[in-house]
């Protein structure tokens, strides 16, 4: 399995060495060609509408979202699960619009800018360490969401076929087990899907 990170801005070495730990080859998206090479695609944390006007600016609007209705597996985490959302509160104008949910960004505060906690994660055995920075929260889901996880009441993961999001970054502790559970919906794409 290759696994590429969308490589416009943020995290995007620290998915690459995750995927690696998780045991599949992680490659850098700099260009839409590559999307053509990849067998799922993580949009990595940092910051959204830096990353959604450099999207604009290389073509990836068009490109992520033909890639999605494809059926290819795409991953947000933190600022790429903001880029994924059809919505987001307030008046901003959202960058894919592909997953159904409502987002709010920066949700937690000043106080609790940065932190540390352990998840109870559906598909997931047992609690995954998850670090939030100014992170967003996903207030409201359609029907075809399913929620994977929760922090003090608040959806922090889900999933809706193809795509898979999280509020906080699976790629900054030792804990690679959501992006084994990513690597997991790119073999199960690939067993029904033939050619790239
Ligand atoms: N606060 C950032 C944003 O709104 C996301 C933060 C992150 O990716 N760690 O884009």
């Amino acid at each position: 399995m290759i696994i590429g990170v969308l490589a416009l801005q943020g995290a995007v070495a620290e998915h690459i060495r995750s995927i690696e730990l998780a045991g599949a080859s992680g490659i850098a998206v700099k260009r839409v060609e590559q999307l053509a090479e990849i067998d799922g695609l993580i949009i990595p944390g940092g910051e959204s509408t830096t990353i959604g006007k450099l999207m604009r600016k290389y073509g990836f609007v068009d490109a992520i979202r033909d890639y999605s209705k494809q059926g290819n597996p795409i991953f947000g985490t933190c600022a790429g699960l903001i880029v994924l959302a059809e919505r987001l509160e307030g008046s901003e104008e959202p960058h894919l619009g592909l997953m159904d949910m409502t987002v709010a960004r920066n949700a937690f505060g000043r106080q609790r800018e940065s932190f540390e906690t352990d998840l109870d994660v559906k598909g997931i055995d047992t609690p995954l360490r998850a670090v939030f920075i100014r992170a967003p929260l996903i207030k409201e889901v359609g029907e075809e969401v399913d929620v994977l996880s929760m922090y003090k009441g608040e959806i922090v993961t889900a999933k809706q076929g193809n795509l898979l999001a999280s509020s906080y970054h699976p790629e900054l502790t030792d804990d690679y087990r959501l992006h084994e559970l990513f690597i997991r919906m790119a073999q199960e794409r690939g067993q029904t899907h033939v050619g790239r």
